[in-house]
């Protein structure tokens, strides 16, 4: 008998996915000996028979959350030829890439929870290796069940033979679990009381009186109350402290069934993002999110969420358990004394919760808003030519922060982790950020920073002794743009247009709106919008009017004779005048996102006090694309390198139509002004690539007008990472990862 074999190594997303059964069962099924073990490369098999016959089999019936990128097969000579097929334990070291993202109930739990005779009838942890939670219960690595929140639950006899057999699907599923040995619900309601099914029963009740119920899930508590009930969602906001900003809606599957195939595939898949879908035709009230078009709705993610869905039947609110602008509760202690305000009952277990995860968003098409829950920690292939990049920490920007860790050719973007100026936030970011660490085995050599010394995230860099690097914020956003279409690193320059609120720029210059020449190495600015004054600083961000007086100032003298003045007048203008005159407490800005709320506040369709970052402009769009007729006599031409403001505004102020169609000519006016001016660059470089990139990028119709107006090129948008500052860490690694390799 030959003592040769087959050798074969097998790369993609096949760790931790219940891979190593699958080619077992498959290898059983062939007759074929020999064993299959885990590497830092992936999986390796190494087979005695027909390897032809295997590796064509391999990708039927392969497990759900696996993907497989390539089969590289080489022979193999035996010492001794294996007598059967083994699985081989994975050695310490090598657990780097076998943490997945927490992945929503797969069907076959989810018939098993719907099952009356099933041991797990009904049970809201119910899980398998294709299906619950990961990242979110891992206390240390190696990932095993005794550094896991399941080690308090010892596994009864049932759940342990499962646990063991490789031809079961929970074979080496860490949170395996059942009603005997597993997590339990239980119901807090003032003095009220109730343990498992009770406690279920106890919160569906609360929810159909109109109450507010607190929901412990996998990343984090929920607040939850009836979407169709006006009054209820009401006061959910209120008692939060949340007057405007969009809640999400988690619906029934039988909603879900009339949504477009394309939304119903992103609900349903193992990620179960939000997914912002039109709101008309919801049937939900008007205060779930008011003044918009879209509304954010998903599925059920976990099994409790399952159970509460199919008994209720309804939408429900199930929004983020948290004061507004706080970070999310993660223990029982913690949401009962956070949330005593705001929850009329909670609906607690007692599975700890090691990691913050919120849910993600995105939109219809699939564009990346909040990267999280089912997404992280999956690595991100970096492009061509940075297989040799160095180990870097990027600690990404203030808000919507996210970090991001590099080695090699991969890199690893954290979770929406919010606002690291608030210390509930910071403390959460510094839980994720050793976790990761330790995950990766991540020793970083350098740690990269934005270039604004006023970030917290640039301080806590700074305070890390290690070499460090800045890098300018618009620079990270386009590259990160780049980097995530597979720019290679050596592909040359780009054309970038990046707009957001409002971020460092060169020689301390406050940038938003900027077309920029762009590639790894070195970003140049050539042009963009003119800069304006922020009057009051900070509150510019946060009073829309005030932008609307410094662009009225700048570019209509006359202003106060006009018709429209009268928005600015009631405002406590005249002070803020004279201080932008005096340039007191009134810096500079080539800010897309400040133009947007000036707009906003134009049309009076901006709160005079914004409740959430982004309000005024997605109102202004929702406005816009409520829009009748679409033509119109406006522009913004490019004059000396800039776009004319007072070109836009004198038309636009002159221009006699319904407030819809004004705002949407300003979206088409401001795309069409860019366009031109970016086109004007890469024509004279010959360069036939733009990037588009920054929060203000997650305006639909902007997108829709710049793809338009820029169709003799190819533009770059970003997709799978969110356009704004949740991607800027993701650029910073690209830059960084160019410059010291
Ligand atoms: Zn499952
Ligand atoms: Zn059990």
């Amino acid at each position: 008998m030959s003592e040769n074999g087959t050798r074969l190594r097998i790369r993609g997303k096949v760790q931790g996915v219940g891979f190593r059964p699958w080619v077992w069962q498959l290898a059983q099924r062939l007759g074929l000996k020999g064993d299959v073990r885990n590497d830092g490369g992936g999986v390796v098999v190494r087979l005695v028979g027909d390897a032809q016959a295997f590796i064509a089999q391999l990708a039927d019936g392969c497990p759900p959350l696996a993907r497989i990128d390539d089969v590289s097969e080489q022979p193999w000579h035996w010492a001794a030829l294996p007598q059967d097929f083994t699985i081989i334990a994975s050695a310490q070291g090598q657990m780097a890439t076998q943490v997945v993202p927490d992945a929503a109930t797969c069907p076959a739990c989810l018939a098993e929870m719907n099952d009356p005779g099933h041991r797990r009838y009904r049970y809201p942890f119910i899980n398998c290796t294709h299906c619950g939670p990961r990242f979110t219960i891992i206390r240390a690595m190696p990932y095993d069940r005794p550094a896991t929140t399941m080690a308090e639950f010892a596994l009864c006899p049932a759940c342990g033979a499962e646990y063991r057999n490789p031809a079961d699907r929970r074979f080496h599923a860490q949170p395996v679990a059942c009603p005997a040995c597993g997590p339990q619900v239980s119901w807090v309601a003032g003095e009220a009381r109730a343990e498992r099914e009770s406690a279920l029963r106890a919160a569906e009740a609360s929810l159909k009186r109109g109450e507010i119920v607190a929901i412990k899930g996998l990343g984090g508590f929920h607040l939850a109350c009836d979407a169709q009930n006006q009054t209820a969602v009401s006061d959910l906001r209120a008692r939060k402290g949340r007057p405007a900003k969009p809640l999400a809606v988690m619906i029934p599957p039988r909603v879900a069934d009339a949504l477009p195939a394309g939304v119903q595939t992103l609900l349903r898949s193992p990620a179960a993002p939000i997914v912002l879908v039109e709101k008309s035709g919801m049937a939900l009230c008007e205060a779930v999110a008011p003044g918009l078009n879209e509304v954010g709705v998903m599925l059920a993610a976990n099994p409790l969420q399952h159970l509460l869905m199919q008994d209720l039947d309804r939408p429900l609110v199930m929004t983020s358990g948290n004061l507004n602008g706080r970070p999310p509760a993660l223990t029982n202690d913690e949401a009962l004394r956070d949330l005593a305000g705001i929850a009329d009952g909670f609906l607690l277990h007692n599975r700890d919760i090691v990691q913050r995860m919120d849910d993600s968003v995105v939109r219809a098409g699939g564009e990346m808003l909040r990267r999280s829950r089912g997404f992280v920690p999956d690595a991100l292939p970096l492009p061509p030519g940075f297989e040799d990049a160095p180990s870097l920490l990027c600690l990404g920007a203030d808000l919507k922060n996210t970090f991001c860790l590099v080695r090699g050719g991969q890199a690893v973007l954290s979770q929406h982790l919010g606002d690291l100026n608030d210390d509930g936030a910071l403390a959460q970011w510094r839980r994720a950020l050793t976790a990761m660490q330790d995950l990766w085995q991540f020793t970083p050599e350098r740690v990269v920073t934005d270039a604004h010394p006023g970030y917290r995230s640039t301080q806590l860099g700074a305070e890390m002794p290690l070499p460090q690097a800045r890098v300018l914020h618009h620079h990270a956003h386009a590259a990160a743009c780049m980097a995530e279409h597979g720019w290679p690193r050596d592909g040359g320059d780009v054309i970038a247009l990046v707009l957001d609120g409002i971020g460092q720029g060169e020689n301390g210059a406050l940038w938003g709106g900027e077309c920029l020449r762009v590639n790894y190495r070195d970003c140049e600015r050539l042009g963009g919008l003119p800069a304006v004054a922020l009057p009051g600083g900070d509150m510019a961000a946060r009073q829309p009017w005030r932008n609307l007086l410094a662009q009225w100032l700048a570019f209509v003298p006359e202003w106060q004779s006009l018709p429209q003045a009268s928005v600015l007048l009631d405002k406590p203008w005249q002070p803020l005048a004279k201080a932008i005159a005096r340039g007191v407490n009134a810096p500079l800005a080539s800010s897309a996102g400040r133009l947007f709320d000036a707009v906003s506040a134009a049309l009076g369709c901006a709160p005079a006090q914004l409740s959430y970052e982004g309000e005024a402009a997605c109102r202004l769009e929702a406005l816009a694309l409520s829009a009748s007729a679409i033509t119109h006599p406006l522009a913004m031409p490019v004059r000396d390198g800039e776009l004319d403001l007072a070109a836009f505004w004198r038309g636009w102020l002159a221009w006699q139509a319904p407030d819809a169609e004004r705002a949407w000519a300003f979206h088409d006016a401001l795309a069409h002004g860019l366009a031109t001016l970016a086109a004007q660059h890469a024509r004279q470089r010959h360069i036939s690539t733009i990037a588009c990139s920054g929060g203000v990028l997650h305006n639909r119709l902007l997108r829709a007008r710049l793809r338009f107006w820029l169709r003799d090129f190819t533009v770059l948008f970003p997709e799978r990472l969110p356009a704004g500052d949740g991607a800027v860490a993701f650029g910073q690694a690209v830059i960084a990862a160019a410059t010291f390799s």
